[in-house]
């Protein structure tokens, strides 16, 4: 493994995009964060600017008002880039499928790297989320 690989598998920071959720999990996330669950043990830093992240963590169900903003945001984020679907709601739609204004999930907008399920995922199940997609960028899953 090169340098720059090494680096960028112990240093990601995050985007973190809410795309109109009930806040269940955004809260979680937040949490996830505290050092209570102490996420950046992984290197993970919550970065307020697309240009300066690695990994865009999406919240919330995706609708038809909020997909070219997902998209625009997205794009503004530097190679190689990740997204992390955390809860049912970004998964699948959640309680929100079948909507008319809603999407089936996040990967019907945006390549997803990992899923992290639940309404809302602990945080431990985000910890665990985060840490599989380290695991699969190190060619370890
Ligand atoms: S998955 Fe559940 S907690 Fe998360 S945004 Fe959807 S409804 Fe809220």
């Amino acid at each position: 493994m090169g340098i720059i690989t090494w680096s960028r598998i112990r240093s990601p920071w995050l985007l973190h995009f809410n795309t109109g959720g009930c806040n269940g999990c955004d809260i979680e996330v937040l949490a996830t964060l505290t050092p209570r669950y102490d996420l950046e043990r992984f290197g993970c830093l919550l970065k307020g600017s697309p240009r300066h992240a690695d990994v865009m963590v999406v919240t919330g169900p995706v609708t038809r008002q909020v997909r070219d903003r997902l998209i625009r945001v997205y794009e503004q984020m530097p190679e190689p880039k990740f997204v992390v679907a955390v809860g049912a709601c970004a998964c699948s739609g959640g309680v929100f499928q079948g909507c008319y204004n809603v999407y089936p999930g996040l990967d019907a907008v945006l390549p997803v790297d990992a899923y992290i399920p639940g309404c809302p995922p602990k945080p431990e199940a985000i910890i665990n989320g985060v840490a599989a997609l380290l695991a699969k960028l190190e060619g370890r899953l």
